[in-house]
């Protein structure tokens, strides 16, 4: 988190595999949110560090309530701007650093379309919304192509 050092994913998980070799007769689901659940004690575990600076490794994502880095909002909006439409899925979109994107579509006339169970923030805004499971949606879209 300090010392910017970056590796692919796959690297961490094989160095937290070869620090906790007992933890691989371990399976799980996994939900939709990218989370495992595991009934295990994870108090023996250890943790990868940083082989650069010893520290806290940490995904490159930006977590709930982090914030998201201000070249990449720009980057986002660049792409929005050069766009025919937005297209968003699986997003309540209550989270503000994802509604603004709906914003600046409508401000710049493109066509808004949702898949999403449930409501989002945006249901004043969207052109089409798709009230639809996500991967039963994508699967027929796939079979028009
Ligand atoms: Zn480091």
């Amino acid at each position: 988190m300090s010392c910017g050092y970056r590796c692919p994913r796959d690297e961490v998980h094989d160095r937290c595999a070869d620090l906790n070799p007992g933890f691989q007769k371990y399976t799980a689901d996994t939900a939709p949110d990218g989370d495992a659940d595991l009934d295990v004690d994870f108090e023996d575990f250890r943790l990868a560090d940083c082989p650069k600076c010893q520290g806290i490794l940490k995904p490159d994502v930006v977590f709930f309530g982090d914030f998201v880095p201000k070249d990449r909002v720009y980057s986002a909006l660049d792409t929005l701007k050069a766009s025919d439409g937005l297209l968003v899925i699986g997003s309540s979109l209550m989270v503000y650093s994802g509604f603004r994107f709906c914003r600046y579509a409508k401000k710049w006339n493109k066509p808004i379309a949702t898949l999403n169970l449930g409501r989002t923030r945006a249901e004043d805004l969207v052109d089409l919304k798709l009230n639809a499971s996500i991967g039963d949606t994508l699967d027929a879209a796939l079979q028009k192509l």
